[in-house]
This record gives C-alpha cells, structure tokens and sequence, in this order.
C-alpha cells in the first residue's frame, strides 16, 4: 500500500509532492488539515488567515480526489481522522513547533526539507567551518551564487561585480509621487474565498476567534496559477526597475518595485529556484539591468535562504534572546494597527499599510516599525509575536533572525553588527514621509520635535555603556555629548512614554 503523505499549509507547490528518495511515494494519497486552533492561539491579521485557508483550499481543489482534507481542531485529531494509526510521510516543516509535533507522533516518517535552496546540513558545515570568523550574509550569498552558478560568468559575479548595493539605495526621485512601475499583479477572488470569508465571519461572531486588519479583497496569490503569473509579471513588467528605489519609501506607492511575492514563496506555491532563474534569464535576455537583477536574487537566494538557515542554526532558545534587557509591553494602539490614533506621518502611513493589507516592504518594517519599537525598548519578543501574526508572509522561521537579530538586535550582535534605528533624518531621505508631518526631523525638543530623532539619542543614551565598545557605533555615541538639551529630552521622552506618536 502507498504511504500517504501530510502537506502542511505553507507546503503547496508542486515540488512538494514531486517523488524521489527524498520525497513521497509516487502517488501518494495526501492528507491536509485545516486545525482551527492555531487561529484561535493568536489574533492574527484577518487578510493573512484568509490567505492561508484559501490557499490550503485552493491546493485541494487541485488535488481533488487524491486528498483527505480534514477540518478540526488540532492536527493531532485531524491526523486521527485523516489515516488513523496508518503511516504518513511529511517533509520537514517550517517552525520548531511543528518539527515537535511531527517527531512526537510515531507513524510520522520525517522527510527533508524542501522549498530551498541549501540543506541544512551543508549550511552548518559551512558556518562550523568558519573557525570564529564571523557569520556574514554576503559570503554565504557569494558562496550560494557559486554553488547554483546563479548570476555567473565561469568563476566571476555576472556584471563584474558581487554586489551592487551601490547602485540601488537610492532616496525616491525628487518630487515624484509614484515610482510609475507598471502594476503589480492582482489576483481575482472566487467562490473558495467567498466560502472562506464566510467561515471567518462566522467563526468571528461565534467568539471563536478574533482578528486584527482589514480583509479586504484579496492582494496575494492563492494558487500555483495565480503565483507562476505574479512572477512572470514582476519579472517581465517590474524587474528592471528593481534595484534603484529599492530601499525608499512613498506614502502613495507602497509598493514601488518590490515583487510581493514573499507570502508565495512562504506558502510553498513558488520555489525561489525558479525566481531567482526567470531573474537571471531577465538580464540575460537583456529585459532587466544587472543591478536590479542582483538585486532580486541577493534578496531571495541571500537573505531569505540566510534566514531559514538562521533559524536553525541559532537553536530555538534564539527566541529568547534579549541582550538589550527590553522588557515594555506593546501599547494597544500599536497590538489594534490603529494608524488613526498615530500623527507621525511615516509610523501612521506604514501602520496603515499593515492594516489594510498586511503587508509593507522591508524598509518600513525595519526602520518605521522595528526602529520605533526598538527606540522604546519594547519586549522583542512581543515585537516577534506582533510581526508574525499581522505579516501575511509571517512564519516563525522567517520572523525570528529579522526581528530578534536584524531589527531589534535583541541577540546582542550575532546577525548584525549594529543596531539598524536612526533618527528622522534617515525617513527624510529615504522617503517623502516627513512632507506634511507635524514633526520635524531636524527637530529634538519640543512640540515639533520628530519622535524618531529624539527617540533615537534616547535610545543611545540608554545603551551608551554597551554601544561605546562596538567600534560601529563609537561616533554616534560620541554625538550624546554634543547635545546641550540632552536632559530636557530624556525627560521630554519619559513624559511621551508609551503615547502613541
Ligand atoms: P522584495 O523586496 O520583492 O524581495 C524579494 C524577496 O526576497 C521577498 O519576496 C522575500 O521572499 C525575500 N526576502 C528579502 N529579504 C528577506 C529577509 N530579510 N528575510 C526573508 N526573505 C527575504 N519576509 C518574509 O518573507 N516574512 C516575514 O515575516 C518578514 N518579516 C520581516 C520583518 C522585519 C522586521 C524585516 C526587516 C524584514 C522582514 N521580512 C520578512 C523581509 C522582507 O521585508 C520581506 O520579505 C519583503 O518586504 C516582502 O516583500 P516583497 O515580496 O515585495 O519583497
């Protein structure tokens, strides 16, 4: 008899049932289960619960006859349900939880991971290899590049040269409202989410569970189809434009160039192989310039392989680091995304975003969101928990290194080798953000003073012991004691407290 195989909800691409030694059975019967309690354990954002449920439908549907797809309420009694005390195989999930749960049930065999680029185990051997030196993102992408021949002339970086941040951390055009990239692909609903939005609103009158956000009409792809064709979108119609703008920030093109293709990658209806070639084959073909080609592939081959290697690597008590001794709880309109309750144009427009779509490009998430909460000393932690449940491309494994590590540096150093905050000088040219605002980002005290900048030097401050010694930040700290209304701010940004900006 064929061994059934047990599809999580962020494994629904074909390369997860693709058979081999590493994989299921030809054939194989699968099995999903739509448990409801993880719903019910946090409040999550309600476009990103509506993602997922349609998703794992839309898989089934594909699937039709040769899947059991049990709804219930743990994945223990769906498995129950599903096979009984029959045997299952299923590929390494994603979270250390869900590694717990499947190790712990007896007729789960556990299969490799799939959906990236390098196994675990050659990571490994390569980070015990390095002898002390230090974990960098840019020689495992090197290396990574290398390995796949990714973006390669014989043994030298295509285009001359490895990295071409240089060229793509541009501020916005001057004046320009919009990038004028053509539009980012929009998936058409159907009944599968009529059917799950009527769930949700049942199951949110019923008391059963709660959310956060706005559902509106679905932004991300839901199926292989809709995902092959946001690629071949982005690929044939965003891409070259990629690279430049890459890093700044438009109150009204919240997505400029970027590809939103996280929450497809993340679900496992898209292998970053096949994004990262369809990319190179852009330039090659001479559709896209090298830089926003690197660009792409640096983000998707480097930083998110990085990541998920990361999480690994790090172990599961990484959850818990806090090296800054942060222990303040989130204030309720920051947990609500009540952006209305907010007057600081870039934390209020970026809160909005999240609200409203569950999504924000990496650059408001690090220095908007990640540098407020980091500013003010909030559990990171809780920071953790408030990204992954209100990100639609939010996992454990891809929230832990990006918010403990890289946005609140919460494990004192092992990702980066600063912290990433800054004052509002940094929005100011980065974005058009600071237009229109109350605040002004030159401004430290007083009724104009940008809670970013006086955020930031209170944040030093609190840390100067720690900072003095990191040769990355000597300058800055050194800049507290050129601030003659030093005193008046600390005590202006104790009486700010927890008020949202
Ligand atoms: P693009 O800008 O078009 O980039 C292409 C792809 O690169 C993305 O789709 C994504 O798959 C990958 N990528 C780039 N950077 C990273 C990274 N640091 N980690 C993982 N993948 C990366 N990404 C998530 O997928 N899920 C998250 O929960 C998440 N949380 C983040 C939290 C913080 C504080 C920060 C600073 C970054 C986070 N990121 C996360 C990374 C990045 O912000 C998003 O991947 C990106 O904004 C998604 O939009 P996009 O698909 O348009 O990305």
């Amino acid at each position: 008899m064929v061994t059934a195989h047990w599809l999580f909800g962020d494994q629904l691409g074909p390369h997860f049932l693709a058979p081999g030694d590493d994989g299921p059975e030809r054939g194989a019967p699968v099995v999903m289960i739509e448990a409801r309690s993880v719903l019910r354990r946090r409040r999550f954002h309600r476009a990103k619960a509506h993602l997922v449920l349609s998703a794992m439908r839309h898989r089934a549907a594909e699937l039709g006859d040769r899947v059991r797809y049990v709804r219930c309420d743990t994945y223990r009694e769906g498995l129950r349900e599903a096979v009984g005390d029959g045997a299952v195989t299923v590929h390494h999930p994603t979270s250390y939880a869900a590694l717990r749960l499947v190790r712990s049930l007896p007729a789960v065999q556990v299969l490799p991971a799939r959906g990236f680029l390098v196994r675990q185990a050659d990571f490994r051997a390569w980070a015990d290899g390095l002898g002390g030196r230090r974990l960098r993102q840019e020689d495992f992408y090197r290396r990574v590049r290398r390995d796949h021949g990714l973006l390669m002339d014989g043994d030298s970086p295509a285009g001359g040269r490895w990295n071409h941040d240089h060229d793509n951390r541009e501020p916005p055009p001057a004046g320009a409202r919009s990038l004028g990239a053509p539009a980012p692909y929009r998936p058409r609903e159907d009944g599968i989410d009529d059917e799950v939005r009527h769930d949700l609103d049942r199951w949110e009158r019923d008391g059963l569970v709660e959310f956060v956000g706005r559902d509106g009409p679905r932004r991300f792809p839901a199926s292989r189809r809709e995902a092959l064709a946001a690629l071949r979108r982005f690929v044939e119609h965003r891409l070259a434009g990629f690279g430049p703008h890459e890093d700044a920030m438009l109150a009204a093109d919240p997505v400029m160039s970027h590809s939103l293709l996280s929450s497809s990658l993340n679900l496992g209806l898209l292998h970053p192989a096949e994004c990262v070639e369809r990319a190179e084959d852009a330039w090659r073909t001479g559709q896209a310039p090298v830089n926003s080609v690197e660009g792409f592939v640096r983000q998707i081959a480097g930083w998110r392989e990085y990541v998920w290697q990361l999480y690994w690597y790090f172990g599961e008590e990484y959850r818990s680091s806090n090296a800054l001794r942060h222990r303040t709880p989130l204030p309720d309109w920051f947990l609500d995304l009540d952006a209305d309750a907010v007057t600081a144009r870039c934390l209020a427009t970026t809160l909005a975003q999240v609200r409203d779509s569950g999504w924000t490009h990496h650059i408001p998430r690090l220095m908007v969101l990640g540098g407020y909460a980091l500013q003010h000393g909030w559990d990171p932690r809780a920071v953790t928990d408030w990204f992954h449940r209100c990100f639609v491309d939010g996992y454990d494994w891809v929230m832990l290194p990006n918010v403990i590590g890289m946005s609140q540096y919460a494990d004192g150093g092992r990702m980066t080798t600063k912290p990433y905050t800054s004052g509002g000088a940094y929005v100011h040219r980065m974005s058009d953000l600071c237009g229109g605002c109350v605040y002004a980002p030159t401004e430290r005290v007083g009724a104009r003073a940008c809670p970013y900048t006086a955020g930031y030097w209170a944040f030093l401050d609190r840390h100067r012991t720690r900072f003095e010694g990191n040769h990355r930040m000597t300058q800055a700290v050194r800049g507290l004691d050129r601030l003659a209304d030093l005193d008046a701010l600390l005590r202006q940004e104790r009486q700010r407290g927890q008020d949202a900006p």
